[in-house]
């Protein structure tokens, strides 16, 4: 988030202010790229919707999409070059110089600068902040943009006699290297290899001209060693619409269950957009959760295969994105912010798991990465598979509606048959540990007959709350408006949400009393009364917690997917795509919170979670339960999910949007403040909402100012203003109109404030 305390002030370029909506920052124009202009318009990253004009030094020229070094204020900073001026608005002598050109090619091309110029006006967020963010973070930094390169080596050609073994036994050894390779050149890590001491004893041979040395580029290629099954006539269908429309724009809702292929079928629309030498973009939820799903893109793709994520270190994730701009990459699997990788080639975009939250970015320049993805595909005219078993609700009303093509997969692949769901009551039941008798019952049912049990709780920790039997405190975070949870085996309370720690108390921290008692169930809880319940069982828990540790993630899933660990409990990481053959018992303990959540789209989440952890029970040959413990048997979104599935759930819940005039309905954006005290955000609020009513504007609703639903976080004060609009357009007109000069509010200099368009959450 920012901090819109910016002044203007001399020392600062001069800025032109810029009128959102009536004119893009960047016009497709090819007399822009002309490099002999004088002047050139950048971008840079700072919290001003604006541009700033600097003049080239003779010699000096720059393209758009390039990045400069600049003054800007004291600091020297790097921005990114958006058009070249003829003349500027400016007296020549009063501009600033650019300091340096540091990419003679645009390192942003112009579909990408486009798309983020759009992104720039729909999301209202700085300019300069959205292109810089496009960047992997090194070359925001100023780093070259240059693909990594190695050392070869090779034989020359023509008569040599060879080093003597006796007198240079390393130099002899290094050219028996040399020899057996042939044609093919040697990597200096082979050498390396050999002996720490073979730079001295190549050196000779190449004084010599027996070697020959090179540098090559570094490219990693991927070889296929596996192809996939034969596809059911849903796949089939899918996959020919799809690659039938390579070309030409077309979205496509690929609506599968869980467990019906929808891999597949994104698989060989990849292998055909390869064929007509394509690049393909795929989006995932999250790569580091996931592992399972590149290992099989590495084991089905033949070509330039990278991912971008953030579990990367800094070079390789530049050196990927590098390889995928200069149009290495044929395949670039990546989070969120690939989105925005420049694909010279791009032919095809898959969105893996459309619904999922972690595709919206949720500080800073908050888009939506499938929103992107959509404008980047229309533009480039390329297919793009939206693919899912739970659609997001905007998805599902679009699909409806004709602008995307819905390809059913109704079916599991092979012989696997649909997980039976069924409520579990618990209201009057012996609960022991938050889990029913009865479901104690199944799981030592499915552990008899050798299968695994999976229990979901959406919930780290031991209990998420400490309380005083005697006075009936809870402990607190100090910072947050939050109960602490309680870490059991660490001894630590933990805030969620702010990450401050402490030690579990050993008595009231209000009264004194020793009578503490831990209310509440997470995943440590579950796992530790199951433990006791099943000694003899190994217990697999995946949470953020358990996976900390390098590696850890990747031994947990192993011990689940190989049938060691017989109990997985989890959180929702559990539910994410994973594919674990020996499940066939799913409980959900904490389903009822999404019945009750205080967002708009907790229903629709709580839908999708079920739904998503439901589909990894039976998902081979045995049949798969799912028993989803509640006290709301009867409430009639729980039974439709259960008994007719999740179209017909999302239905239901779509109409009581329409009447609340909720997306995907109705537009809406949030207007966020916060501040060290509580007062401020309310009347900075205050503020934006009498500029947004004077005058008002009709089909535009202010809902607010409120304190945020949990109003202190990391010990500060937060509030929020409501945005309803009946078309996109005049929603849109109003944060145009409000960015414009929203930090000459008195109240402004106090708060930090942020605009999120499309919010995926209210908190
Ligand atoms: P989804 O992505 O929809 O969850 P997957 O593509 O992972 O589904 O497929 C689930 C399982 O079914 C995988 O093990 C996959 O190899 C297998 N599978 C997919 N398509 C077929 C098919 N046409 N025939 C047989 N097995 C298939
Ligand atoms: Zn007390
Ligand atoms: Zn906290």
């Amino acid at each position: 988030m920012f901090s819109f305390r910016f002044r203007q002030t001399d020392k600062y370029p001069l800025i032109k202010p810029f009128v959102y909506l009536k004119k893009p920052y960047i016009e497709r124009m090819s007399s822009s790229c002309n490099p002999t202009f004088p002047f050139v318009q950048v971008a840079v990253p700072t919290p001003l919707h604006l541009l700033f004009d600097y003049r080239l030094r003779d010699q000096q020229s720059a393209i758009p999409g390039s990045r400069v070094k600049v003054p800007f204020g004291r600091r020297s900073v790097i921005g990114i070059v958006v058009r070249g001026l003829a003349e500027s608005a400016y007296p020549a002598k009063k501009l600033r110089a650019v300091t340096e050109v540091l990419d003679e090619d645009a390192l942003l091309p112009e579909d990408v600068m486009s798309v983020l110029s759009w992104a720039s006006r729909y999301y209202h967020h700085p300019i300069g902040d959205v292109l810089c963010s496009a960047l992997p973070v090194l070359l925001r930094q100023g780093k070259p943009a240059a693909l990594a390169h190695r050392e070869i080596f090779r034989l020359t050609t023509g008569e040599h006699a060879a080093p003597s073994e006796n007198r240079a036994a390393l130099q002899f050894s290094l050219y028996n290297v040399l020899c057996e390779a042939g044609d093919e050149p040697v990597d200096a890590s082979t050498f390396a290899a050999l002996s720490p001491r073979w730079r001295s004893a190549i050196k000779p041979l190449i004084e010599k001209g027996v070697v020959q040395a090179d540098s090559s580029m570094v490219l990693p290629r991927n070889s296929a060693v596996e192809t996939g099954p034969s596809l059911v006539p849903e796949q089939q269908t899918a996959v020919d619409a799809i690659s039938g429309s390579l070309g030409s724009f077309a979205p496509f809702l690929l609506h599968g269950v869980t467990g019906s292929g929808k891999t597949e079928v994104y698989l060989r629309c990849l292998e055909a957009a390869l064929q007509q030498g394509k690049q393909v973009l795929i989006l995932v939820p999250e790569i580091a959760l996931t592992p399972q799903l590149m290992r099989r893109f590495q084991r089905r793709v033949s070509g330039c295969l990278v991912s971008l994520h953030s579990a990367m270190n800094a070079t390789e994730r530049s050196q990927n994105w590098l390889l995928a701009a200069k149009g290495h990459a044929d395949v670039v699997i990546g989070t969120r912010s690939a989105v925005l990788v420049p694909l010279p080639r791009l032919g095809l975009v898959v969105i893996d798991e459309e619904h999922d939250g972690s595709l919206k970015q949720q500080d800073g320049f908050r888009y939506h990465a499938r929103d992107l993805a959509m404008v980047r595909a229309r533009d480039r005219s390329c297919p793009i598979v939206l693919g899912t078993a739970t659609p997001s609700f905007e998805t599902m009303n679009n699909a409806a509606t004709g602008r995307y093509k819905e390809l059913p997969l109704t079916h599991r692949a092979g012989d696997a048959k649909p997980p039976v769901l069924s409520l579990l009551d618990i209201r009057r039941r012996p609960l022991i540990e938050g889990m029913s008798d009865r479901l104690f019952d199944a799981i030592g049912q499915h552990l008899e007959a050798g299968n695994q049990a999976l229990v979901f709780i959406n919930r780290r920790g031991f209990a998420p709350t400490l309380l005083c039997n005697d006075c009936g405190a809870c402990a607190d975070c100090r910072r947050c408006d939050a109960h602490m949870t309680v870490h059991a085996k660490r001894a630590r309370l933990r805030c969620h949400h702010c990450g401050s720690e402490r030690p579990v108390p050993d008595v009231c921290e209000s009264c004194g009393s020793v009578e503490l008692d831990r209310i509440g169930y997470g995943t440590e809880r579950i796992a530790a009364a199951l433990a006791e319940a099943y000694p003899d069982v190994t217990i697999a828990r995946i949470d953020r917690d358990s996976t900390r540790k390098k590696g850890a993630l990747q031994k947990q899933l192993d011990v689940a997917t190989s049938g060691e660990a017989k109990l997985l409990v989890g959180t929702q990481m559990l539910a994410k795509g994973h594919h674990f053959p020996g499940v066939t018992l799913v409980c959900i303990l904490d389903a009822d919170r999404g019945l009750f959540g205080t967002d708009f789209r907790s229903l629709e989440q709580m839908g999708q979670l079920i739904i998503q952890v439901a589909g990894r029970s039976g998902r081979e040959q045995k049949q798969g339960h799912v028993l989803i413990q509640t006290r709301n048997p009867d409430n009639p979104m729980m039974q439709t999910l259960v008994a007719e599935g999740y179209s017909a759930f999302a239905k239901i819940a779509l109409d009581d949007r329409r009447l609340a005039l909720l997306p995907p309905y109705a537009f809406v954006a949030l207007v966020r403040a916060e501040a060290p005290d509580a007062e401020s955000p309310m009347r900075f609020l205050r503020g934006v909402s009498q500029r947004l009513m004077n005058p008002p504007v009709a089909g535009v609703y202010v809902l607010g100012p409120v304190p945020a639903p949990m109003e202190r976080l990391g010990g500060r004060y937060r509030a929020q203003l409501l945005l309803q609009a009946e078309r996109r357009s005049l929603l849109n007109e109003c944060l145009a109109r409000l960015t414009v000069n929203l930090d000459t509010l008195k109240e402004a200099q106090r708060t930090r404030w942020s605009i999120d368009v499309d919010p995926v959450d209210l908190f």
